[in-house]
């Protein structure tokens, strides 16, 4: 499944579960153990928490491993994203997604009313139109699957025309995770995580990353980090780290569950434009084949009866789950239109994060709760 070995040479499956352990001390815990402080005996290259506390690191090594650069955790995705878009030269010029994470397009966006960045939102599947918005750009930010319409950016080709031009490029890597694709390895300079999905895996922390190579950005986000207080938690690194653990095993099962689901929605009469990269109505399904090593866990889809028929599912269905997030052991949906800063979310269309229940219970939650509400008349 993975995209490639770690620097050990062991597969990512393997990274996942061997990095970031303390060393061998007879009768010494196998896992890092969870260390709350905020105050360190003086002496050290930290000081004082805030500056870096070892017991983050374990979690780091292993988002770093799979990534192949050198991660940071923060206190959330968000905190990540702000700490990435630190790096950004004074006034910068930023091409980004026009449909992506939504509050990650308005914390550029708000910089734009700020006066303190141009921001120009194109169609990451359009591999032209973002070359073309390039043109005088400092900063090239993409997501791909884009959340949460699953659009496809032409990611080696972008990270290789951005690392061409020496366009600072940030990749939000939230949805593919680096099992399914390792942007550095392509020419990214910084790829950006919700640790708060896929990763931590179990709904129950915030977490973010930030991965690197170059030095000089590692140092800088290390100060975004120190400086904007963004630290994350003890008991969440801890959390995310066991969580990490199983991330291969979890996606393979998630990834199997949403193949089939995506497959049979797409044969329901109630069902419109199903969206999922492993079938081949996606818009960039080749593209998915070419560049992703598995088709994910996320699905989106749209009901026959508007916006109502669509809260009326999310309200009837009974073993998936109707909440915001994704990425977690529970299968969850939501109608993204709902919320008013989404843009070009079809009013009908369901977004579904697929977890690791059985297949066939989640396939008939899903047909009773298509049966039991109704198109309006
Ligand atoms: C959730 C999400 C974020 C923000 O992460 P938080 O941990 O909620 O702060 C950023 N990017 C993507 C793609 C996300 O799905």
């Amino acid at each position: 499944m993975s995209v490639g070995a770690g620097a050990s040479g062991l597969r990512l499956e393997t990274v996942a579960i061997s990095a970031g352990r303390p060393a061998p001390i007879p009768d010494g815990p196998l896992n890092v153990p969870i260390t709350p402080a905020s105050a360190l005996h003086a002496g050290g290259a930290s000081g004082y928490a805030r500056a870096g506390h070892s017991p983050w690191e374990a979690l780091e090594e292993v988002i770093g491993a799979l990534e192949g650069g050198h991660a940071l955790a923060f206190s959330s995705g968000m905190a990540a994203a702000t700490a990435a878009i630190s790096l950004l030269p004074r006034q910068p010029t930023v091409v980004a997604p026009e449909v992506a994470y939504m509050d990650v397009r308005r914390s550029l966006l708000r910089l734009q009313e700020l006066g303190r960045a141009q921001v120009r939102l194109v169609d990451v599947t359009d591999s032209e139109a973002v070359i073309a918005a390039c043109d005088g750009a400092d900063v090239l930010w993409v997501e791909s699957p884009t959340n949460p319409l699953l659009g496809l950016a032409d990611l080696p080709r972008l990270c290789a025309f951005a690392r061409e031009r020496r366009i600072l490029c940030v990749v939000d890597n939230t949805l593919a995770t680096p099992l399914l694709q390792r942007p550095l390895s392509l020419g990214a300079d910084v790829v950006v995580h919700s640790a708060t999905k896929a990763m931590g895996g179990h709904s129950d922390l915030l977490l973010g990353a930030t991965v690197v190579r170059d030095d000089q950005h590692r140092h800088a986000l290390h100060e975004a980090r120190e400086m904007g207080g963004a630290t994350p938690g003890a008991l969440e690194t801890y959390l995310c780290l066991r969580g990490l653990r199983t991330l291969p095993l979890r996606l393979e099962r998630s990834q199997a569950n949403a193949a089939v689901l995506a497959q049979r929605l797409s044969e329901h009469p109630e069902v419109h434009e199903v969206r999922y990269p492993g079938l081949g109505s996606h818009p960039q399904h080749d593209r998915a084949r070419a560049t992703l090593a598995g088709a994910g866990f996320m699905l989106t889809f749209r009901v026959r009866g508007g916006a109502a028929r669509a809260d009326a599912l999310v309200d009837t269905v009974q073993v998936l789950t109707h909440v915001t997030s994704l990425g977690g052991v529970e299968t969850t949906l939501e109608r993204r239109a709902r919320y008013p800063a989404e843009r070009g979310i079809p009013e009908d269309l369901l977004r579904v994060s697929v977890g690791c229940e059985h297949a066939e219970d989640l396939w008939q939650d899903l047909q009773q709760a298509l049966e039991a509400t109704q198109r309006p008349a």
